[in-house]
């Protein structure tokens, strides 16, 4: 029998503290709960934390990416080239401009190929969308160096990577521009939100202006003594600006960042010496020069080491009152992308690999020490379990 926690640990929680909330309460009380002061600091703080000149904050990292090509003018008959293991908004904003989402297959740490993507340029390419899957950077510097042959952007998905550090800086300034998540289960949180990073002066006061419907100048100023009612609309944006409410949370949690990516680490540490052991399991690790900051602890389970398969390994942590999560089901898997593009499972050998055994384990600081030993007991008996009960002439491992 294996000893069960009696309280079911969710897959991820936040971590906002009492900081959060007076800052909160202090923006409802002083009235103004929409874009103000405070999104102005929080923008200003957290450039400064990744080292960018221009941090633009709205309402989610969806938005951000979708404003990003929007100011590119990215439109149809456009390409821009995605990995197929990510989120869906990640391609879902270039479907909404009319240009299509090149997918192209991972390697087997999660990270867009960069073999597929020298694959994948055509002269339709305007810009490159890595992901830092998992809270680990890409490949940029290979990435980096195909775009600047080609004369494209990269634009980066660093939803799971504020904080992450690449080649001794912080993901923030490495591409044209980088985009930035704060929902709830990411490394910070402002309940939704996001943020987009960039050294372009332009390209910053574009995305500025089309975050909040094409109005010229710091619009939001217009309801302060010293604004102006005056405004002109130069171009039809949209509205995707960030509130004071959720700059208040940001403000606090960005202080907390480092912490939280400490404690992350550690976890992460333990959870490698605890199954260090079992050879059914592949885990996520530490790169020279670039470090995890372990937004995910993405586990893979060998093909055929075990009588389970990965769908039943979750149904039996979840029986154990363990949360876990995929990251992520492929994109080319989805009836949309099938359908409207033609993709389909054989064009991406590493991803099915990789995403064929995978989920993630709970990573999140407010995890007790207890907590962390519940999930190692479990996934262990789990796996020790399924060991016993393995077919001898079982699958060998996908290779790729
Ligand atoms: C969460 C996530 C997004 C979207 O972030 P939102 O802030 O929820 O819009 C985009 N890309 C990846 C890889 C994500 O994990």
């Amino acid at each position: 029998m294996i000893a069960m926690r009696t309280q079911f640990l969710p897959y991820s929680l936040p971590s906002l503290g009492e900081e959060e909330i007076a800052e909160v309460a202090d923006s409802i009380r002083s009235g103004w709960v929409t874009t103000g002061p405070k999104v102005k600091l929080f923008e200003q703080e957290f450039a400064r934390y990744v080292g960018a000149e221009h941090a633009i904050a709205v309402s989610s990292c969806t938005a951000a990416l979708h404003l990003t090509l929007a100011a590119h003018g990215i439109g149809p008959g456009d390409e821009v080239i995605v990995p197929t293991l990510t989120f869906c908004s990640t391609a879902n904003v270039v479907v909404h401009l009319g240009a299509k989402p090149v997918l192209v297959d991972v390697t087997q740490d999660g990270q867009m190929s960069v073999d597929a993507l020298r694959a994948a340029v055509t002269p339709r390419t305007r810009a490159i969308l890595p992901v830092h899957y998992g809270g680990q950077a890409c490949p940029l510097e290979e990435i980096s160096a195909i775009a600047s042959l080609h004369g494209i952007p990269v634009i980066e998905d660093a939803a799971h990577a504020v904080g992450t550090t690449y080649q001794d800086r912080r993901i923030g300034t490495h591409g044209r521009a980088t985009c930035f998540s704060f929902y709830a289960t990411k490394n910070m949180t402002t309940g939704e939100g996001g943020m987009i990073t960039t050294n372009d002066a332009d390209l910053a006061g574009r995305i500025r202006l089309l975050s909040l419907h094409g109005m010229s100048r710091d619009a939001w100023k217009r309801y302060t003594q010293a604004g102006n009612w005056w405004y002109e609309v130069v171009e039809p944006g949209y509205k995707s600006n960030m509130s004071d409410l959720q700059a208040a949370m940001g403000i606090h949690q960005l202080r907390k960042l480092d912490g939280f990516i400490r404690r992350r680490r550690d976890i992460a540490a333990r959870y490698q010496e605890a199954f260090a052991d079992l050879p059914e399991l592949r885990l996520p690790h530490d790169c020279p020069r670039r470090p995890h900051a372990y937004h995910l602890f993405p586990v893979r389970l060998v093909a055929g080491e075990l009588s389970i398969t990965r769908d039943q390994l979750i149904d039996e942590l979840r029986l154990l009152n363990i949360g876990t999560s995929v990251h992520f089901i492929p994109l080319h898997r989805h009836p949309y992308y099938q359908a409207t593009f033609g993709y389909n499972p054989e064009q991406f050998p590493g991803a099915e690999c990789f995403f064929e055994g995978l989920l993630s384990l709970p990573l999140y600081p407010k995890m007790s020490n207890s907590d962390v030993e519940d999930v190692i007991s479990a996934l262990r008996a789990v796996v020790l379990t399924g060991r016993e009960e393995a077919n001898p002439k079982g699958l060998v491992e996908c290779e790729v």
